[in-house]
């Protein structure tokens, strides 16, 4: 198996290493059932909760 010839220095380890991590999810409470919830996406299980409901008007979220 073909071997490094040189050892990674702890800086090139580093750059490579830049594009690694997650960022954590923003999330926010639905204001209909106060749950955690993603931002910017509508909680599926509220829309059909509020479209049964028929309440007309703009979602409240
Ligand atoms: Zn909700």
């Amino acid at each position: 198996m073909a071997v490094p010839k040189r050892r990674k220095s702890k800086s090139a380890k580093g750059k490579r290493r830049s594009h690694d991590f997650l960022t954590p999810i923003n999330l926010t409470v639905c204001p209909m059932c106060k749950q955690s919830v993603p931002t910017h996406k509508v909680h599926e299980e509220c829309l059909a909760e509020h479209l049964k409901n028929g309440a007309p008007g703009r979602m409240p979220f």
